[in-house]
């Protein structure tokens, strides 16, 4: 049933993968304040609507280990942590100095629960890169993840802690390389940020872009340093349907696979790129907007599904059910089962919708004018003598594929996490990988995007042309540096947020619901 898109890891394109589904009963429950457009609510609506559909037997179903205050502080800075750890709606008024230091008070209310929150939607996203990296499946889904916004010292955009940062660095104890996809209409302005200077991890954000919140993601940022064409941002306008998007994102995402050839893929699928959406302005369907999950799983590469931005949440509920559905390669009826939110989907009481007759500003000319010079900066990579991906050895062993050739009773050790982890660190030969490090072409490579946070001093100091030997041990210390400047303890531990978490049986979610109505009737 994949469109498009080369198998580039063994197993059949079309067969079923072995899916975890990280969920938290509570997360319905947290509630942002009257009137704001970002609404857990529809964690829970989505999770509804998987119980009757009757998916959750397909899954695996975990409820996420909450991330702990060091797995937080392995991105994010203490004191802003410790912040998000005390603050309350009572103790606020007397820490108005950190609130505006922290981003926390407007867009980022404080609200009853918000740093146990913060760990449950992380410990989800935490808990699926565990998963993925011990190859228990293929696809791990956290719809309640996918903040992107989030600062290393600062709150952004409705979001507190990256989850989606902390998923990618657990991801790098595994993979030599991740690539991070955004479908949010917003720019992943955090995620960009944080991997800025590494060609570890490579963000690729397509989003709607001039005079739109968070205001970054121009065409022209493309990484600085040794990441410098590992940031890929595709601006868009007002208005695109499935097909002038699927024209951006399939060429797009195929040269990057090819180029790239990540060992797992991170997926933030926010929801706000669909019709109709209250803060949004494109016009995707929820099957032009799945199209984007069907082709990045037809990669068979390791696939971690994360939720985002997604503000009319009738919408919402119903993309990311069809997604875990396209996830597993089941086919579900347009007709909804009856379920306890069925009221939000009246009239028709389907899963899909049609698009609005809205004016797509994006016209052909313009958006093969961006593809164009996205492809040729990837081409640019693709050609760098100092990129050798494409002259690897063939018998390079992966991280991923160890991970299949792990005895199967060897998964199942409930101390695996550390060890699996140690031992791949420290056994010699493993996972070396031939880099070369770019050689600056021209100042402008330097001057022009040079980020707030993190300098890559490797650059400075080698501008010419640099061989070494990444291992996995690397990935550890390829970030040290970066917390080393925000005075964060970045260990070498493997996290066990989730890895090991019971079961959620279906339909044992609870039903305390302060905002368990209608967002028709809630409109600021
Ligand atoms: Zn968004």
């Amino acid at each position: 049933m994949e469109t498009g898109g080369n198998s580039l890891a063994s197993g059949a394109d079309g067969s079923k993968r072995k899916v975890c589904y990280f969920y938290e009963p509570e997360v319905g429950n947290y509630y942002y304040g009257q009137g704001h457009p970002m609404k857990p609510h529809r964690i829970r609506m989505t999770h509804s609507l998987l119980v009757h559909y009757g998916l959750l037997q397909h899954m695996n179903v975990l409820k996420p280990n909450p991330a702990r205050e060091k797995d937080l502080c392995r991105f994010h800075a203490d004191d802003y942590v410790s912040f998000l750890k005390k603050i309350t709606p009572d103790s606020q008024q007397d820490l108005a100095r950190q609130l505006k230091r922290f981003n926390v008070g407007e867009d980022c209310p404080v609200f009853d629960g918000l740093y146990n929150f913060c760990q449950t939607y992380a410990g989800g996203s935490i808990g699926g890169a565990v998963k993925l990296n011990h190859g228990h499946c293929d696809i791990a889904v956290n719809w309640a993840g996918g903040l992107h916004h989030a600062k290393k010292c600062e709150a952004s955009g409705f979001c507190y802690v990256n989850d989606i940062v902390l998923a990618i660095l657990e991801l790098l104890k595994t993979h030599e390389r991740v690539l991070y996809v955004d479908i949010d209409i917003h720019h992943g302005d955090g995620v960009e940020e944080a991997f800025y200077v590494t060609d570890r991890v490579m963000t690729v954000s397509f989003h709607k872009f001039g005079d739109y919140f968070p205001g970054t993601g121009d065409i022209r940022d493309t990484g600085y340093g040794r990441g410098k064409y590992y940031a890929l941002n595709v601006p868009l306008d007002d208005g695109i349907d499935d097909e002038s998007y699927q024209s951006m994102f399939k060429p797009i995402v195929s040269k990057v696979m090819e180029v790239y050839r990540p060992g797992a893929v991170v997926l933030q699928c926010g929801a706000d790129s669909l019709s109709g959406d209250r803060l949004g302005c494109f016009n995707l369907t929820v099957k032009g907007h799945a199209e984007c999950v069907r082709f990045m799983r037809s990669f068979n590469v390791p696939l971690l599904l994360l939720g985002g931005g997604g503000y009319t949440i009738r919408n919402v509920a119903r993309c990311w059910c069809y997604e875990t559905a396209v996830a597993l390669g089941m086919e579900i009826d347009d007709k909804m089962p009856q379920h306890e939110y069925i009221e939000y989907f009246g009239p028709d009481y389907t899963l899909h919708v049609a698009p609005s007759n809205m004016e797509n500003k994006n016209t052909r000319d313009l958006l093969e004018a961006i593809r164009a010079k996205l492809l040729d900066n990837l081409s640019k990579l693709q050609h760098a003598p100092s990129i050798q991906f494409q002259e690897r050895p063939p018998d390079t062993k992966l991280p991923e594929e160890d991970e299949d050739e792990v005895d199967k009773d060897e998964r199942k050790d409930p101390e695996s996490d550390v060890n699996a982890v140690c031992e791949r660190e420290s056994s010699p030969g493993r996972a070396t990988q031939e880099c070369v490090e770019f050689e600056a072409k021209d100042k402008n490579d330097i001057a022009v995007d040079e980020p707030a946070s993190v300098v890559d001093s490797t650059m400075i100091e080698a501008p010419s042309l640099k061989v070494y030997h990444a291992r996995s041990k690397d990935v550890v210390s390829a970030f040290s540096e970066m917390t080393t400047l925000k005075s964060c303890t970045l260990t070498e531990e493997t996290t066990t947020a989730a890895s090991d978490a019971p079961q959620v049986e279906p339909g044992q979610e609870k039903s305390k619901k302060p905002n368990d109505q209608p967002e028709e009737m809630d409109h600021e």
